[in-house]
């Protein structure tokens, strides 16, 4: 089934975020109960749970995650917390398939088993010999369903990959998921299609709830041996400079309006935000930035999830190019200009001083994470 999407706000990848904590605070049942309390426990320390042991599965739930630098992402909780929606409406386990050189505790993410396989160093990137391997080993297990992210560390290529060579059509984008049926964004974002959940699901970010609580029993099982690695070699991520990603493309975008004269302060915002440049036509006119960067009636019609106008005054022409944007962002000397009317948010102020600002401010916050 397909059906339209309302234009709702939308967290990292596309999905309005539950609060897990708020839901942790209500009466919800815990998912195992408490072992006896820990002798010696100073007051307020978290008492320690008895581990989910599921002994003899009635089925079986496959979970590749992503990982970055050997740790698991937030996503990759998410797809552990959607396999175990599937395998606990069934009382199966859920099997997570990791590198050896996975750091994290796999069990207190949701593992019931790991199958473990060797990588040549780490952050390896294997799909041609993983994929089949996967195959044979949830053949073995027939298991019910294979969960991959659907993310930006490797575009859920591995997961389509799996899905090709078994010939079935997986749901892809999924963004929410029960034992009956898996919501998968479609036609970026304005569409939604609603199925049965296949044998292979990507999973968006938010889908479901990263597992706490109680740990797993993240029993091992024996390794994943992969077969050569074909003549194939990874250069890794190629760099692509952001700015001039296709307007039409951009999840984020930086414009300039002749408001703004302090060009080197304008590309370095757009440099430090991984943003591409956009501009009035006045500015393209005035020969600033290139005419591909125009937005507008005549120039790109662009739907970001981010819009940041500087100087840019909002004439129809240019409002009609960024009618689909989902956030817009304006700052401009004028609160009457019609872009302030048009913006979420409307900053009064020079572009000129708000531009470094902004930039120190993102600049901080990077490396304080
Ligand atoms: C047939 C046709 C097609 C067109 N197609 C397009 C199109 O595709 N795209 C497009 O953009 N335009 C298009 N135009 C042009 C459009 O009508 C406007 O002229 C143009 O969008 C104005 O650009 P602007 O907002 O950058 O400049 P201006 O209208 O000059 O506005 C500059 C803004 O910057 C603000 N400002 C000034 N100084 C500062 C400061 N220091 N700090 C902050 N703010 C400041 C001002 O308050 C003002 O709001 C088209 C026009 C026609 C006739």
């Amino acid at each position: 089934m397909i059906r339209r999407s309302a234009r709702r706000p939308r967290r990292e990848a596309g999905v309005v975020r539950r609060d897990p904590r708020s839901e942790r605070e209500s009466d919800a049942p815990p998912q195992a109960g408490p072992a006896a309390p820990t002798p010696g426990r100073t007051p307020g320390q978290r008492p320690e749970l008895a581990p989910v042991i599921i002994d003899q599965p009635e089925a079986i739930v496959i979970a590749v995650p992503d990982l970055d630098r050997g740790r698991l992402t937030a996503l990759d909780r998410d797809l552990i917390g959607a396999a175990r929606v599937l395998a606990d409406a069934r009382r199966g386990a859920v099997l997570v398939v990791a590198p050896s050189d996975c750091a994290d505790d796999l069990g207190s993410a949701g593992a019931d088993r790991v199958v473990r396989y060797a990588t040549p160093a780490m952050g390896t990137y294997l799909p041609a010999v993983l994929a089949p391997a996967l195959i044979g080993l949830a053949d073995r297990l027939t298991a019910s369903h294979l969960l991959f992210a659907d993310g930006p560390a490797a575009g859920g290529d591995l997961g389509r990959r799996v899905a090709a060579r078994l010939g079935v059509r997986p749901a892809v984008h999924v963004t929410s998921l029960t034992a009956g049926e898996a919501v998968c964004r479609a036609d970026p974002g304005r569409c939604e299609i609603v199925r049965a959940p296949p044998r292979v699901l990507l999973i968006e970010a938010g889908c479901a709830e990263a597992v706490t609580g109680a740990p797993h029993q993240a029993k091992p099982l024996s390794e994943l041996v992969l077969g050569r690695e074909p003549a194939i070699i990874d250069l890794g991520p190629v760099q692509v400079d952001r700015s001039a990603v296709p307007l039409v493309e951009a999840e984020l975008i930086v414009s300039a309006g002749a408001g703004v004269s302090d060009w080197a302060a304008f590309h370095r915002l757009a440099s430090e935000l991984g943003a591409a440049e956009g501009a009035s036509r006045v500015v393209c006119d005035l020969g600033h930035l290139a005419r591909d960067r125009q937005i507008g009636a005549s120039g790109a019609v662009v739907e970001p999830r981010g819009y940041l106008a500087f100087g840019i005054s909002g004439a129809p022409q240019h409002l009609q190019g960024i009618a689909r944007c989902e956030r817009v962002v304006a700052v401009n000397a004028d609160p009457h200009a019609p872009m302030m009317q048009r913006a979420d948010l409307a900053i009064v102020a020079d572009a000129q001083q708000v531009m470094p600002a902004l930039t120190d401010l993102i600049g901080r916050e990077k490396r304080r994470a």
